[in-house]
């Protein structure tokens, strides 16, 4: 039997959660782009989830499991943006009290939409200072509980719903593609791959300014980096979690990188070709399979588009020349 930290069930379950909750979010297909890359592509696009990325499924997933005296407490997390999104509207759906640790850096739209959806926010130097610690410290003295940004098995089983869903509406597929940060969203969707396409290959796409996925993937150990500067924010994460590495090294088989000039290319792609707005991060898996990382021709491929949260300004200096 299997010890990896969550199982197909542990999807299915929070699929059933979320139901009528969460979007079931389309997935779109491009000429154009299979014309490129010689593939068949079908692109998942959480760009339409629930505040703009995949991290509602984890987040609503978690703070449902809450106890009665948790609930009451309330929840904290720290994040870089997405996440703390995906708390503050969970948090605020289910009738409990959000308090969000964020990097003073954060992207305005993050913060404000954050404290739209009723969040408490603290601010960190993320250069600096120790995010980890400070949830951790805040969640002791304010009776709250700490829902991390992915290495938690309700928020990995959570991000895994977006392949279930995938696969329920592509089909089998040669190879899936998916966004890597700390590792949820790979986490999750590979168990839903390994349980729906078992011979489909997952692989994890970062930036390259940050590769610690992937030497920790190569090592067999987790790889901890200083926080990389790259325009995928939402992948700035200094390491692997040790649930996430401990499905990732069983259920993945390769972590790719790519530039930020090519997230940029494939920023262009989606808005001129496909017409939609994709955040950087978001890019990822995209970008690696339109930049030819990997073979793909002749293969039934998804690609993960995680999410499309970006200040109109900013898209409009990335992709105005
Ligand atoms: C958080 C995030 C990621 C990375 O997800 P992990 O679960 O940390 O690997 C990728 N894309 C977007 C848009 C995100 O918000």
């Amino acid at each position: 039997m299997s010890t990896l930290p969550i199982s197909f069930e542990d999807v299915v379950a929070a699929h059933e959660r979320i139901r009528g909750i969460a979007h079931r979010t389309p997935v779109l297909t491009s000429t154009t782009a299979n014309e490129r890359t010689g593939a068949e592509l079908f692109f998942k696009c959480e760009s339409f989830q629930r505040m703009g990325a995949f991290k509602f499924r984890g987040a609503y997933n978690a703070i449902a499991q809450f106890t009665p005296e948790q609930r009451a407490g309330g929840v904290i997390t720290f994040s870089s943006g997405n996440h703390a999104q995906a708390i503050a509207l969970s948090a605020k759906l289910l009738g409990v009290k959000a308090v969000i640790v964020m990097p003073n850096d954060a992207p305005a739209i993050k913060v404000e939409a954050t404290r739209g959806y009723g969040g408490e926010v603290i601010f960190y130097d993320r250069y600096t200072e120790d995010r980890e610690a400070l949830g951790k410290r805040l969640a002791a003295e304010r009776g709250l509980t700490l829902i991390p940004p992915y290495d938690h098995p309700h928020v990995m089983a959570g991000q895994g719903t977006a392949a279930k869903e995938l696969f329920e509406e592509a089909g089998a597929l040669d190879m899936l593609f998916v966004p890597l940060g700390g590792g949820g969203l790979l986490s999750g969707c590979a168990t839903a791959a390994h349980a729906l396409a078992p011979a489909c290959t997952v692989i994890g796409v970062e930036p390259e300014a940050g590769n610690d996925g992937q030497r920790s993937l190569r090592t067999g150990a987790i790889v901890h980096i200083e926080t990389p500067k790259t325009l995928a924010d939402g992948a700035q994460t200094q390491h692997l979690g040790n649930d996430t590495f401990a499905v990732i090294r069983e259920r993945v088989r390769e972590i790719v990188t790519v530039s930020d000039a090519e997230l940029v290319e494939a920023m262009k792609f989606f808005a001129s070709r496909m017409k939609i707005v994709v955040e950087p991060t978001g890019c990822l898996a995209a970008a690696a399979v339109l930049s030819q990382k990997l073979d793909v021709r002749g293969k039934r491929v998804g690609i993960v588009i995680s999410g499309g949260n970006v200040d109109l300004q900013r898209f409009a200096e990335l992709t105005g020349n």
